[in-house]
């Protein structure tokens, strides 16, 4: 699904095909789940294909590697270009980009060495599909802050969030809600969180959760829309008892809630702010926007 034997990807410095990047078995990403990624997604517009802010997931990234004490030598338009080229060579035009940091062969626990950057594209439908979604509060919290930068995207942070997926799906549902260490809602395993109240949007604090491009995007939108948005603590009774909500984020896009642990929320969520957010969301990433390389 995510390449065949044409695929080509980018690796330690050059482009090359999928199924011969020979990865290390030995890197520290792999033993130990040190390692940096982002996801990030392109679109076709009107004028050409168009990586929807682009800077900002490569600036997280860096961000992100810095504070693993990852080197990671590239700046954020070399990235942008070689996330382009990408595309390009392997003919996408709607696709998710995946970069991703990989730490040199360390069978130790200090970081260090020469990280290697792989990123890979290929065409992926929204994340969670397009249907509204049944959704429960997971038993897994999410990971806290205090045990691991929640800045970025590293990749050992995500086995509490594929618990929670994996258990939320076989218990019928379609998605998992994480609480964080003080029991309440902090996001979902590969989405933030807005619930909707008296048709004012309320999300959680940064801090505990993931600071989400696609949350950022929608606070702008909401303000430009002339929603009230608050960030502050979200409680499970709250949470219940909302009109409506979403999940925000690249894949995953802006993904309404039907319902939580089997109770309905309260508004057709075509009646709802948070419809309106999921249309101009859409409307803004098919819309142009300026990139620092026009490849295609
Ligand atoms: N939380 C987690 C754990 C994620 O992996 C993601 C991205 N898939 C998000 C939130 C949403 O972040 P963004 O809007 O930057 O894609």
């Amino acid at each position: 699904m995510y390449y065949n034997d044409k695929t080509v990807s980018f690796y330690d410095g050059k482009f090359l095909k999928s199924k011969d990047t020979g990865i290390s078995p030995y890197s520290q990403s792999l033993n130990y789940g040190l390692g940096v990624f982002e996801g990030l997604k392109a679109y076709q517009t009107q004028h050409g294909v168009r990586i929807f802010k682009p800077m900002e997931h490569f600036a997280r990234m860096k961000k992100t590697a810095e504070a693993l004490h990852m080197k990671f030598d590239y700046d954020t338009a070399e990235l942008e270009k070689i996330a382009y080229e990408l595309l390009e060579r392997n003919k996408l035009k709607n696709a998710y980009i995946r970069p991703m940091l990989i730490a040199a062969d360390n069978m130790g626990l200090m970081a260090g060495g020469d990280a290697k950057l792989f990123m890979a594209a290929w065409k992926w439908p929204r994340y969670l599909g397009d249907r509204l979604l049944n959704t429960c509060i997971s038993p897994y919290v999410r990971i806290s802050p205090k045990a691991i930068p929640v800045m970025g995207k590293i990749t050992g942070s995500y086995v509490p969030n594929i618990m929670a997926s994996t258990d939320a799906k076989q218990r019928g549902f379609d998605e998992a809600i994480m609480l964080d260490e003080a029991g309440c809602v902090a996001q979902a395993p590969g989405s933030n969180i807005f619930i909707e109240k008296d048709s004012m949007l309320i999300t959680p604090p940064l801090g505990y959760i993931m600071p989400g491009i696609t949350r950022a995007t929608v606070i702008d939108l909401a303000k430009a829309l002339k929603i009230e948005v608050r960030e502050r603590i979200i409680t499970v009774e709250e949470l219940l008892e909302a009109d409506a909500a979403i999940f925000t984020g690249t894949a995953t896009e802006v993904a309404g809630i039907a319902s939580v642990d089997g109770n309905l929320l309260k508004l057709p969520f075509n009646k709802s702010q948070c419809a309106r957010i999921a249309e101009a969301y859409n409307e803004l990433v098919h819309s142009v926007h300026e990139p620092a390389y026009t490849i295609i």
